[in-house]
């Protein structure tokens, strides 16, 4: 079998997604996702121009060699625009192998390991009372775990709150939006938040919370002392992770779990925290990682440190990313946790999947490859727009991480 073709389709059914289509010379097709929220023509170029015409005529089998080439051989690494690109061409190739072997993708990774995967919800409200009833939301549609974000008093538009009643979506089209943060505001107000969602929903159902960048080391220490009551599922990028060093200090503070790496490409990202048990769970995801190969391989690391997985699972992801997810965590050992933030209708409708969502824990199907397949007319319908995640400012004007 031979690579005889790739390309992309580029659509926006709610919200941007760029997918490689890889054709062989047998009539079986790979799907990967190469999505990257914001950034999106970047890597689609980055294919289009240097990938694809490489892949021509290669076996599409050799997945490792394919990754190695295109890792080592374009000389410079790493990188969110390389490695989105490199996940693509990998993951579209594991679809293809499986499919060629009439076998669900989790098959060629070890088998399943478990008979479900447990996944958490996103709880969202304006303020205390509205971030309960989200809770208990989604605790009556079966979830066991549930990240939960609140409004902060004198803080305009907090991150994780929706507008408009709207399941929360960050990215808007046109350009960024801008919001406020206040960091002294919101260490007073999110151990008030957790008392009180404790006190409605009782001790059974896992809380997580993400603070999503934004306080320094010993900030985050103090939140994480403050949260240990409420014993949390995890609490999530505490502090920006370009110096991995800073978890140290966070976690000499707290044993509140702490979960990092949704923005990293490369695994060298993870590989202090690992090896120092600085977090407990990595957030690194499939499609801005390097595909399964790289996901693969920072997974099978951590589980020599006792470090699980919590892929980031939001809808910048494609239902592609979130099947490749799936997959992958259903056959390693040291599955942690999967988000599930579901995507609209029309984004299902989009791309028809085998993957399924029951009383609190996924599954990623049966069907051969990923299980998921892409309705082109369909996504014609719907061309790309450009669209930003907003930024953030602190009261006085500096900008701040969002
Ligand atoms: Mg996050």
């Amino acid at each position: 079998m031979k690579i005889a073709s790739a390309r992309l389709i580029l659509c926006s059914p709610d919200r941007n997604f760029v997918t490689l289509r890889i054709e062989t010379d047998e009539g079986i097709y790979g799907l990967g996702d190469a999505t990257l929220n914001g950034r999106e023509l970047a890597v689609a170029a980055y294919l289009e121009e240097h990938v694809i015409p490489c892949l021509i005529g290669r076996d599409p089998f050799a997945i490792e060699d394919i990754w190695q080439y295109l890792y080592r051989g374009a000389y410079w690494r790493r990188g969110p625009v390389t490695m989105s690109a490199i996940a693509a061409v990998d993951v579209a190739l594991w679809d293809i192998k499986a499919k060629a072997l009439d076998t669900p993708l989790y098959n060629l990774l070890g088998g399943k390991s478990r008979q479900g995967m447990l996944v958490y919800a996103h709880a969202n409200g304006a303020d205390i009372p509205g971030a309960i009833e989200s809770v208990k939301r989604h605790i009556d549609q079966g979830y066991l775990a549930i990240r939960v974000q609140s409004g902060v008093p004198g803080v305009n538009a907090s991150y994780g709150v929706p507008k408009g009643g709207k399941a929360y979506e960050p990215a808007e089209r046109g350009l960024p939006s801008e919001s406020l943060w206040s960091t002294e505001r919101y260490l007073n107000f999110a151990p008030k938040l957790f008392e009180a969602v404790r006190m409605e929903v009782g001790e059974d159902i896992h809380l997580l919370h993400d603070l999503h960048h934004r306080l320094t080391p010993i900030e985050a220490a103090r939140l994480g002392k403050s949260l240990e009551p409420y014993h949390l599922f995890w609490m999530e990028d505490p502090t920006p992770a370009e110096n991995q060093d800073g978890f140290r200090l966070i976690r000499q503070h707290t044993t509140t779990p702490v979960a990092t790496g949704e923005v990293f490409n490369s695994f060298w990202d993870a590989h202090d925290l690992i090896r120092n048990q600085w977090i407990d769970y990595l957030r690194m995801t499939i499609v801005h990682g390097g595909g399964i190969t790289a996901l693969k391989k920072a997974a099978d690391f951590a589980a020599v440190y006792q470090v699980r997985t919590g892929f980031h699972g939001a809808t910048d992801l494609s239902p592609v990313t979130m099947a490749a997810a799936l997959h992958l965590g259903i056959a390693i050992h040291n599955f942690g946790i999967q988000e599930h933030m579901p995507h609209t209708p029309l984004a299902d409708q989009v791309f028809p999947h085998h993957y399924r969502y029951e009383g609190g824990y996924m599954d990623p199907g049966d069907a051969p490859g990923l299980g998921v397949s892409i309705d082109e007319d369909l996504a014609g319908q719907y061309p790309y727009q450009r669209a930003y995640l907003p930024v953030a400012r602190k009261l006085d004007g500096t900008l701040t991480d969002w």
